[in-house]
């Protein structure tokens, strides 16, 4: 049977198919892989085998996702299971029903599985910011594995999972996906159901997958993508399936390579393998066009004033009252507000909810949030003009590779700096994608590359389609030496 924990879900399924090995040999796999390999790296703060396996010999391997685990976002509710968004507020909370996206993968036959670590409430760049402990990359495990949603990066890359889920509110799916050599998808606002997702920034989350193959990511987009009467954001689209634009070549496609991408200050050496990478692309047939962004300087001040905004509103609701943490002996109820708030929240989080309710309040909203908005249509704008030229945009991921454990915990803005290539999309709303194109030496150890393709709102099958090209190319190489 050789070890399960290499394969795709593609590969996985085929298997299950022809009877090679059945979904609890997968489990079975992957527990005995999570039992030698996670005391390092961190990924998980919860996991359980038996139900797991229980589901697993329950399988019907004939439906899409039959008998395929998925590692899980500890943000995202799954019915009955911890949901702490690695915060101590949360510490204890139990999920009274499932997410959308859970229940669709549910029917569709998939076994959600693990509770994956994070940047507490998403807000992170490196997973540094869970409260409850640090998640290493499986290239180095002396230094980060990206974030928000580091833990679902570092399983897949790991192999300690399939595939797994994750958010993206400003590139917490890509900047992990690249710094752990994994493929990750962002898709377009309204693609995708965040009914049971606990939110962050409300105009600019999505969810997405984290998988060893751009075929993987597809799939798994297929059974999740489509309206949801308890998201007003879904939109009502016909059915997709993801991977019909998979052809394995670039021919007439033209790909835009935004100027502003290419910035003084970025590791020359990401630098180089992109601009690698995108030679592959124009060999497979891509013509190349050099485009302008012009407002992408302006992208993370945006960012920083909008999602602060939104989360100091979404995060009210964790009062002490109705979920989890609840100081003790409150004198009154403003008391027992303050304390449970102040215990139950990380520094980051903190500072997040004084920025944004700062940029919120009265005498500054016209001078920070309102101009924030129209910046933010500038920047859409940007992208709705580059996209009448271009089928989509390539470039780098993240500006550095992993950095290490520790080095930017004290330095916000440089911390903040890690998403200057991602955060646009969300702002803008269109669907992005990480690709590994490259594996950089740096003392003694190999670091990984991703390259970012950004299509157009709602064109992710076009989109896939390019990045599963450039992977049969480019990558295949890179996911087969996952560690
Ligand atoms: N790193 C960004 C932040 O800290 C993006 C996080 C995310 O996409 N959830 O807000």
């Amino acid at each position: 049977m050789g070890d399960l924990t290499h394969l795709t879900i593609s590969e996985l399924q085929a298997g299950f198919r022809k009877g090679d090995f059945t979904p609890a040999d997968a489990v079975r796999a992957l527990e005995a892989r999570i039992q030698a390999v996670d005391p390092q790296i961190g990924a998980f703060l919860a996991r359980d085998f038996d139900s797991a396996l229980a589901a697993a010999k329950k399988a019907d391997v004939s439906q899409p996702l039959g008998g395929v685990p998925i590692g899980i976002k500890d943000a995202i509710n799954v019915l009955g299971e911890q949901c702490t968004c690695a915060s101590k507020i949360l510490a204890g909370y139990k999920a009274p029903y499932d997410a959308t996206v859970i229940a669709r993968l549910k029917a569709a036959g998939a076994i959600p599985f693990g509770r994956l670590n994070l940047d507490e409430f998403a807000m992170g760049s490196s997973t540094e910011n869970s409260a409850y402990q640090i998640t290493k990359n499986p290239w180095d495990p002396t230094r980060i594995p990206g974030g928000s949603s580091g833990g679902s990066a570092a399983a897949v890359s790991a192999r300690m999972a399939y595939a797994t889920l994750g958010s993206d509110t400003g590139g917490s799916i890509r900047q992990p996906a690249s710094l752990c050599g994994v493929v990750g998808l962002k898709p377009s606002y309204g693609r995708v159901s965040r009914y049971g997702l606990v939110a962050f920034a409300s105009s600019l989350d999505q969810i997405g997958p984290f998988a060893r193959s751009t075929r993987d990511c597809a799939s798994l987009l297929s059974v999740m993508a489509g309206k949801d009467p308890h998201d007003s954001t879904s939109l009502d689209l016909p059915p997709e399936d993801f991977t019909s634009r998979m052809t394995g070549d670039l021919r007439g496609i033209r790909l835009g390579i935004p100027r502003e991408y290419f910035v003084d200050g970025m590791d020359p050496r990401v630098r180089a393998k992109v601009e690698e990478a995108i030679k592959t692309c124009e060999t497979l047939g891509a013509e190349l066009v050099e485009v302008s962004l012009p407002h992408t300087e302006y992208a993370i001040g945006v960012y920083y004033i909008i999602a602060t905004a939104e989360a100091s509103a979404n995060l009210a609701r964790f009062d002490g009252v109705r979920y989890g943490h609840r100081a003790k002996n409150p004198t009154d109820l403003l008391d027992h507000y303050r304390r449970s708030r102040e215990e139950g929240f990380g520094s980051e989080v903190k500072r997040r909810i004084i920025l944004g309710t700062y940029v919120l309040s009265s005498g500054y909203y016209d001078a920070y949030y309102l101009r924030a908005q129209k910046v933010r249509t500038l920047i859409r704008q940007d992208f709705t003009r580059a996209f009448e030229t271009v089928d989509a945009l390539v470039c780098p991921t993240s500006p550095d590779l992993a950095f290490k454990i520790g080095e930017r915990v004290n330095d916000p803005l440089r911390m903040y700096l890690a998403d200057i290539f991602t955060i646009a999309a969300n702002l803008a709303g269109i669907c992005g994608i990480s690709v590994p194109c490259g594996l950089v030496e740096e003392k003694g150890t190999s670091l990984p590359v991703g390259l970012q393709f950004l299509g157009k709102p709602l064109d992710e099958s076009r989109l896939l389609g390019i990045a599963d090209a450039y992977e049969q190319a480019g990558a295949k190489e890179i996911l087969a030496q996952i560690p």
